[in-house]
């Protein structure tokens, strides 16, 4: 039986895993990750993750660091203006467009936006530059034990590994999390989302367009053009039978149905991949760590994919996780830095879960009497100069105020 030893293990290498093996690997650790998948990193391949991710401006410098900025940005597309419509009226149409520009608040775009199969080409490249991390693709964490000293995983092919720290990036059922006895909150809404690719014949001009109607909110994310036609990534949600019922659907059917519900925003919509299947929930786990273990990520929190925050919370997970190791290498994993990590995380991850969980709500609702108010309720935010500032540096997860000027 193999014994290994290292600072770090991170269990689970979809993307927010491989983000921290490479952000930890560059920081100097010792670093092994582990994933019973090896990562799809061709859009054409079967189990492709079709769905795209816009990283917002502070996860650009946790990319940065983990040398993985260089390799992504030639990939991304910029986000300008995030526009929201309400097209809840009797008609499907658009009745009330309202741009959020970020150069109200900042001199740089809000985010980028890449396809996922990429993201995890160019992570998994990354890693192969790194000799201090050892990613093992095939492998699943199958047991943890703690001890105040260390943790003990044992491997699915029988190798024992003795951690200073083990990040439990293991998605939302995630082993780690189970086997430290953290209870989570579920809530269900009965919803799923559609996500893939189209072309259309209007330049996206850097928008990304949320068209709120009743199911849940149909989403247009900008990504660079593709053989030579404006493109962007779609991820639709709608009920669970609706999605299947869609999902089923011959190509010029279904293009038809995503036509009426896009309103026609950038011209006729031409499907441009396959479809994938998402479940929607919310979820967020008790706590952030236990003993010489910290959880980030879907291990962590899951909600809607509405506002981008998913993935960029992941990042923010990352964030402090890396700024606490780097100030005091020598205490990975003490109990003084994971209760700080629980103290600094878990309050910011609450306020947005239930945020999305509100967001939600309000965009899933099919009575006409509430999708109105739904529209007086966007007016009004938006009407209000700083609310609206306000609003979209808590969803950019800025830190402090005044603009950003930094160049990524
Ligand atoms: C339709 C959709 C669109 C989205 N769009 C955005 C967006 O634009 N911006 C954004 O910020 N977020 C977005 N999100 C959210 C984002 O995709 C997720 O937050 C992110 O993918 C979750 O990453 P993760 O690494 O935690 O989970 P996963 O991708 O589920 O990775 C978990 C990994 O753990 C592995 N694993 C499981 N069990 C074990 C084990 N025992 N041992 C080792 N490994 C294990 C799994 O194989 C898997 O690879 C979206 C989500 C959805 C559903």
């Amino acid at each position: 039986m193999m014994r290994l030893e290292t600072d770090i293990l991170i269990s689970g290498g979809g993307v927010a895993g491989l983000t921290a093996a490479a952000a930890f690997g560059t920081a100097g650790f010792r670093v092994i990750c582990v994933d019973p998948s090896p990562p799809v990193t061709s859009a054409n391949d079967a189990g492709a993750d079709l769905r795209s991710t816009a990283f917002l401006q502070p996860s650009v410098t946790v990319l940065q660091e983990a040398g993985l900025w260089e390799r992504l940005f030639p990939h991304a597309a910029a986000l300008q203006i995030m526009r929201i419509i309400d097209a809840g009226g009797v008609v499907p149409e658009p009745r009330l467009i309202k741009d959020f520009n970020a150069s109200d608040v900042s001199e740089q775009p809000f985010g980028w936006n890449l396809p996922n199969w990429l993201l995890r080409r160019e992570m998994v490249g990354r890693l192969a530059e790194l000799p201090n991390v050892d990613f093992r693709p095939g492998t699943a964490t199958t047991r943890l034990l703690t001890r105040a000293s260390e943790a003990l995983v044992t491997l699915s092919d029988g190798t024992n590994v003795r951690a200073r720290l083990v990040i439990g990036a293991d998605g939302r059922d995630s082993l780690v999390r189970q086997s430290l006895g953290i209870p989570v909150t579920t809530t269900r809404y009965g919803q799923k989302a559609l996500a893939f690719a189209v072309t259309h014949p209007l330049p996206h001009q850097n928008v990304s367009t949320e068209i709120h109607r009743s199911g849940g909110p149909f989403t247009l994310v900008p990504l660079p053009d593709r053989d030579g036609l404006p493109a962007s990534a779609v991820v639709w949600m709608e009920t669970g039978p609706n999605v299947e019922r869609l999902a089923a659907l011959p190509i010029a059917e279904f293009e038809a149905e995503m036509n009426l519900r896009s309103c026609h925003v950038l011209g006729p919509l031409t499907l441009a991949s396959s479809l994938t299947v998402w479940p929607i929930i919310s979820q967020i786990a008790a706590r952030m760590s236990g003993e010489r273990c910290a959880l980030m990520a879907e291990a962590a929190h899951v909600m809607p994919p509405i506002g981008a925050q998913g993935l960029n919370m992941s990042l923010a997970d990352l964030r402090e996780l890396l700024d606490l190791a780097k100030a005091a290498p020598a205490e990975i994993g003490s109990e003084k830095m994971l209760e700080t990590y629980h103290r600094k995380r878990h309050l910011d991850v609450q306020a947005r879960v239930t945020g999305i969980d509100l967001l939600n709500r309000a965009s899933m609702v099919g009575a006409q009497g509430l999708r109105d108010l739904r529209a007086k309720a966007l007016e009004a935010l938006y009407s209000a100069r700083p609310v609206r500032q306000t609003l979209m540096r808590v969803g950019l997860g800025l830190r402090s105020g005044g603009k950003t000027t930094e160049t990524p």
